[in-house]
């Protein structure tokens, strides 16, 4: 392709409504253009990289026996109704209807759809195992679209589903779609971890988490250094810190854990609200109070409770609870339920169901709102003064906790999701009837399993862990192109003839080469071919007509003068070498 001709709109200023560094390089880059909050247009190099991870996507799919198929975006909502998730899915779902007033979705997710498909064909056990999958647009209104495309409302993803027996077959299956991961996420250059994850709206019994370690990701890993553990923060176990007597000795006033239950006493605490404030005035540790939180949790209110220095988290509370909807009561519901401002909530004489974590349940004397504007009640215990509904772990892990697997501290980082595999089990089968008949004529419920990447986040993935102050660096298995030839001097003959005969040779072979014929500065021919980030460049310079020119690496930087007759035999080494890294 010759750049004069290409439709690749760089731009030299960092677009202001980019937050991060890959958002910002697609933009200036020319691979993409904003259509909409959460809403994107792919521009022509853009695609091309987007098609490259694409194939990975495909040959890897294809290696593990899983078979490409295409279902629609427009689904009808029965099946989402029989499933539960026309209501689990919330306004996070596109929902419209048809001129004779159905109900229909686009389609977010395709668990449902692709089980009524095999329902409807698959009846005996020879027929099983089945891996299917597509690479289909998805939509989802989320909340808060940003990053570009990492988190967007129209979205492409390449979403697999495993038909199983049994649940050894599941495993099979599961360590199938887990082996094709590992590879198309090595195979796109990319640093990555898998981690234990929450199943949350989609049900099942497991599910691992694909994350690229970057400080942008919007999700939380924990992962230990000893052994192998590694989760999100919304499945990390927590281990009760063991406080010993560290507070025993910093308090010598009453209200200690490690003395015997004293009595409760109310203290007026006028105007302190925070855990800051409350630490101020007492004195003391955040690690000495407990915080009470109001949540309705779908049509009921419930109280949680963690230690003052500790975060609540919601997935883990919710699991709990078991219900679909979680969210901060507000302050007028707060002040009904617990007769006080926000800020002075207790659980002494609430009469709502009460969580408290782990950590709570092994304090003493500790210091809660009193349930009564401007007061807080010190040396509060456990089972004495409140009676929980249940003890467990509802709150975030934090850098230094014990790790739930070997004790030692544990390691927290941000990460970007790139993909996500769920051993579903029978939850969609069993309500959509998705049976087969067994070696004895039995019906049985298939046994599920489904597997998610999103391409266009995998893409900024990509970036976030490929670039320098000068722009985007592919790793060549998904560069746009892999050499650009970049004459110096656009009026020198030789240059322009050498350029050409390397042009012609490059492309004859086979390579994705771009010739870089623009009448511009050399400069500025440098500098988009290194912000679009081509892996090789060929530079046609003065010493052309003596039949040498330079070859330079993007990566490393790397630049060596070889004759124009090798350029063939080298560009062609260096792109094998690198795939096959
Ligand atoms: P997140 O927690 O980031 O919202 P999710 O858990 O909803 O993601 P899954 O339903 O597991 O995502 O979808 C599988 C994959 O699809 C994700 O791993 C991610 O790569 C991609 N994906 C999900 N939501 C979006 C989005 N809004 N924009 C771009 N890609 C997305
Ligand atoms: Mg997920």
């Amino acid at each position: 392709m010759k750049v004069s001709q290409m439709f690749m709109p760089t731009l030299r200023e960092i677009p202001a409504e980019a937050e991060i560094i890959s958002h910002q390089l697609m933009l200036r880059a020319g691979l993409i253009r904003k259509i909409a909050s959460g809403i994107y247009a792919f521009l022509p190099l853009g695609y091309r990289v987007f098609r490259k991870i694409e194939g990975i996507i495909r040959e890897e799919m294809e290696k593990s026996g899983a078979q490409e198929l295409m279902m629609s975006c427009l689904l009808p909502a029965e099946y989402f109704q029989a499933s539960g998730r026309w209501e689990v899915f919330g306004p996070e779902m596109f929902r419209l209807k048809d001129r004779n007033n159905r109900d229909f979705c686009l389609g977010p997710t395709h668990e449902e759809i692709f089980t009524q498909i095999v329902k409807n064909e698959i009846k005996s056990y020879r027929d099983l195992p089945l891996i299917l999958y597509q690479i289909q647009t998805k939509f989802r209104d989320e909340i808060r679209p940003r990053f570009g495309l990492i988190r967007g409302k129209e979205f492409v993803m390449k979403d697999a589903y495993s038909f199983d027996r049994d649940y050894e077959g599941l495993e099979i299956s599961y360590r199938k779609m887990h082996e094709a991961y590992c590879r198309i996420f090595d195979r796109c250059g990319l640093d990555y971890i898998a981690v234990e994850a929450d199943s949350g709206a989609m049900g099942g019994s497991g599910s691992e988490e694909f994350m690229v370690k970057s400080e942008v990701g919007e999700e939380i890993i924990v992962y230990c250094d000893k052994c192998s553990y590694a989760a999100n923060e919304e499945k990390a176990e927590c281990v009760p810190e063991d406080l010993g007597e560290d507070i025993a000795d910093c308090r010598q006033d009453g209200y200690n854990r490690c003395c015997e239950e004293l009595p409760v006493q109310k203290k007026a605490t006028p105007g302190v609200r925070t855990i800051e404030e409350l630490v101020k005035f007492f004195g003391c540790s955040p690690k000495e109070f407990a915080k009470t939180l109001i949540y309705k949790a779908d049509d009921r209110y419930v109280a949680a409770m963690v230690r003052g220095d500790r975060e609540l988290n919601e997935t883990k509370l919710k699991n709990y609870l078991g219900c679909i909807a979680l969210e901060m009561a507000d302050a007028e519901t707060v002040k009904k339920i617990t007769n006080a401002d926000v800020g002075f909530a207790g659980p002494v004489g609430l009469d709502i169901d009460i969580i408290i974590d782990l950590e709570v349940g092994n304090m003493k004397n500790f210091i809660v709102g009193a349930n009564e504007t401007g007061y807080h009640l010190i040396n509060v215990n456990v089972m004495r003064d409140f009676k929980p509904t249940a003890i467990t772990d509802i709150r975030n892990i934090a850098q230094g906790d014990k790790c739930p697997k070997c004790g030692e501290p544990v390691n927290i980082c941000h990460g970007i999701e790139v993909g996500h595999i769920f051993k579903l089990g029978t939850k969609y089968s069993e309500v959509l009837n998705c049976v087969y008949l067994d070696e004895n004529g039995k019906e049985q419920a298939m046994v599920m399993g489904s597997y998610g990447i999103g391409l266009g986040r995998t893409m900024a993935a990509i970036i976030e862990q490929n670039y320098d102050e000068n722009g985007i660096i592919w790793p060549i298995s998904v560069a746009p192109y892999h050499v650009i030839i970049v004459p110096v001097n656009q009026t020198d003959e030789n240059q322009v003839t050498t350029a050409n005969a390397l042009y012609s040779i490059l492309l004859d072979n086979g390579i994705e080469v771009l010739m870089d014929d623009r009448d511009e500065r050399p400069g500025v021919k440098f500098k988009d071919a290194d912000l679009i980030g081509i892996p090789i460049r060929i530079t046609v310079g003065r010493k052309a007509k003596d039949g040498v020119v330079e070859f330079k690496l993007r990566k490393s930087g790397e630049i060596k003068e070889i004759k124009v007759e090798d350029v063939l035999k080298e560009v062609r080494k260096t792109i094998e070498d690198q795939l096959n890294k």
